[in-house]
């Protein structure tokens, strides 16, 4: 429970301008100031030199296919009304590896190195074939 009372933990405080960004159709990563390097998902601190001093950037919404697996089942909501869906793990142009969900495209269809467009469903960021 957060000091102002509204039940969002200090971990969602932190990944709210993602959120954000995300229902207006924007993919935010995080870039570090020390070392250049970004990431994803969003952290307080560099994983590659632990510096703090990381901000949020728009991401191109490019990326590559690099890995994924057609879901035919699972039990947790929101999931089990959407199966079957491709989980699947991007490469984003910007450097960072992200899991995600692969839209508009059958599971057999995808190719290592497809390249990608972010999209948005429901504000949550998957990714769909396109340059
Ligand atoms: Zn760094």
């Amino acid at each position: 429970m957060s000091a102002d009372g509204s039940g969002v933990p200090g971990a969602d405080a932190f990944t709210r301008p993602y959120w954000e960004a995300a229902a207006a159709g924007r993919l935010l990563i995080r870039r570090c100031r020390d070392c250049g390097r970004a990431h994803h998902y969003p952290r307080e601190f560099c994983p590659h030199c632990w510096s703090a001093e990381v901000a949020w950037e728009e991401a191109s919404g490019r990326a590559v296919l690099y890995t994924w697996s057609t879901v035919h089942r699972n039990d947790l909501p929101p999931f089990g009304g959407r199966t079957p869906y491709v989980a699947a793990v991007v490469d984003l142009a910007e450097g960072p590896r992200m899991m995600t969900e692969l839209v508009g495209c059958a599971g057999e269809d995808a190719v290592a190195g497809m390249a990608l467009r972010v999209t948005f469903r429901d504000g949550v960021p998957v990714f769909a074939p396109g340059r």
